[in-house]
């Protein structure tokens, strides 16, 4: 784009920076986390308020621009930033209140897990949330989000009160049980279809200090251990949770020399029960003779980073990604094939558990579909290099291609890459697909919000078939 007369309008009429491709701060803005995706939008525009949010879509809607929206940047696919349209970046809204006598937190629409983590430790509370801190709540949030606490305490959209959302044409709403009650169901677990959510309203969780850390075991064991992981995980208490990968040791501290860069498999705990009761769990895992057992004491913001300096933002990635009901002997021999031939050293795959307290709310409660799955897997393909780009596809590829037919069917859609097609999608949201398709009509029916894992309302083409046809 770089349509002249659309940036003076921004400019014109937002607070917030505008930022175009002459800006010497324009690579900046447009770069996402995965540096596998390259997109030149006509201008980004860092949005202060929610009028900034409504004023930018209307200046798009004008001129006929798509608009994307960013919250960390995190996504896979890099939904957060488009070729030659306009993208509403949130960074700057990131106010912050915690409110430890309601037990509840507003949290502005562009904030990171890190700043939420840190804001309510103080008070021995945290939001379940994922596993990495600059993951941005607004993507983590729109699409489920699973993590160290799902067990326990469910979903991060099972701990969300309310929203306010700036939809389609600029109209500011809150959205909660009582108001817009079918635009809060669709956002929880709806991806960013329905609005621009500037600020989320979620209950805390009593999570303090937790005893976390990885247990590590030859890759020859992948078999046994993920054997008798796939049970014990399923029949652990919900104060645990631990998640099975099969990775190579970073070298550096705290793993000892001698295991650096092997090829391991591992399973990563976080214990937030009584600290007395947990020998009597982890007894269990020192039995399966782990060759390193890692657990240890720390906040629970310690724990949401310490995956931070080895996932640092610019890296190439490729996901793949499916939910699991169970994991087969077949599946497993499978997995112990695929971990051996892992092809660089960031690349990894990972087996999140989600049964406990996301089985406990019903499969129609909230957009989210797939409440029965037992884990949610994902294989990611990494590495600094993009000389390196065609080997990780294709290792991540054979190994979904080996596992996906022992799966249940869809794909946690935060872990879809943008290009995986609506076949995909429909088969994530099963039975909620219709009623996601009627709220998108509602609220979006010219599908202004499509630079996600898109629900299409189909309005466009009804439209289209009804203009070609000759007047009766
Ligand atoms: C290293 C890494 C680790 C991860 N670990 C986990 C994990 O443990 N658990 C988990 O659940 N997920 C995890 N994810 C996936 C993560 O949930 C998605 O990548 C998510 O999309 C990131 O959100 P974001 O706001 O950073 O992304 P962005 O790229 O900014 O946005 C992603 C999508 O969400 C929409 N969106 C974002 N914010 C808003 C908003 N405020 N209003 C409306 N739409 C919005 C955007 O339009 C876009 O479609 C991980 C991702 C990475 C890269």
């Amino acid at each position: 784009m770089a349509n002249p007369r659309v940036l003076e309008q921004l400019r014109r009429h937002l607070r917030g920076q505008v930022i175009a491709p002459e800006d010497p701060d324009y690579d900046d803005a447009r770069r996402v986390y995965n540096r596998m995706i390259d997109r030149r939008p006509g201008a980004v525009v860092r949005c202060a308020t929610a009028g900034d949010v409504a004023a930018a879509l209307a200046i798009g809607e004008d001129a006929g621009l798509a608009v994307a929206v960013r919250c960390g940047g995190h996504n896979a696919g890099g939904l957060g930033v488009c070729d030659d349209g306009i993208v509403i970046d949130l960074a700057p809204m990131r106010d912050l209140s915690v409110d430890p006598e309601a037990r509840t937190a507003r949290v502005g629409g562009g904030c990171t897990w890190g700043e939420v983590d840190r804001a309510t430790h103080p008070y021995g509370f945290a939001v379940p949330s994922g596993i990495i801190s600059t993951t941005g709540v607004g993507g983590l949030t729109l699409g489920g989000g699973t993590g160290h606490l799902t067990r326990r305490f469910g979903l991060t959209i099972d701990n969300l009160l309310a929203a306010d959302v700036v939809l389609a044409d600029g109209t500011i709403v809150h959205a909660s049980e009582d108001d817009h009650a079918d635009l809060f169901w669709a956002l929880r677990g709806g991806g960013g279809n329905f609005g621009v959510v500037t600020a989320f309203h979620f209950q805390l969780q009593p999570v303090d200090d937790v005893l976390a850390g990885p247990s590590l075991w030859p890759l020859d064991r992948t078999r046994e251990v993920l054997s008798w992981y796939r049970e014990f995980i399923l029949a652990a208490p919900e104060d645990l949770s631990g998640f099975f990968a099969v990775m190579t040791v970073p070298p550096a501290p705290p793993f000892p020399q001698a295991l650096h860069l092997k090829k391991m498999c591992a399973v990563v705990w976080c214990w937030t029960g009584a600290p007395e009761r947990a020998g009597e769990v982890f007894a269990d895992v020192l039995a399966m003779q782990p060759l390193l057992h890692g657990v240890q004491p720390m906040p629970f913001p310690m724990l949401q980073m310490v995956f931070d300096p080895l996932y640092p933002p610019g890296l190439q990635w490729y996901w793949k990604a499916d939910f699991i009901r169970e994991i087969p002997d077949e599946a497993v021999a499978e997995h112990a094939r695929l971990a051996a031939e892992l092809p660089t050293p960031l690349s990894t795959m990972h087996l999140y558990p989600m049964d406990g307290a996301v089985h406990r709310v019903s499969e129609d409660a909230t957009a989210f579909g797939f409440r029965e799955a037992n884990w949610n897997q994902v294989i990611v393909g990494v590495d600094p290099e993009a000389a390196n780009r065609a080997k990780i596809i294709d290792w991540t590829r054979r190994y979904w291609n080996a596992i996906h037919p022992y799966s249940a069917g869809g794909a946690y859609v935060n872990f879809l890459m943008g290009d995986e097609g609506g076949d995909r999608v429909r088969a994530t949201y099963r039975g909620n697909y219709a009623r996601l398709v009627e709220v998108k009509r509602r609220y979006d029916p010219h599908n202004r919000f499509h630079i996600n894992q898109n629900i299409d309302p189909g309005v466009a083409a009804a439209v289209a078939e009804a203009e070609a046809r000759p007047p009766t």
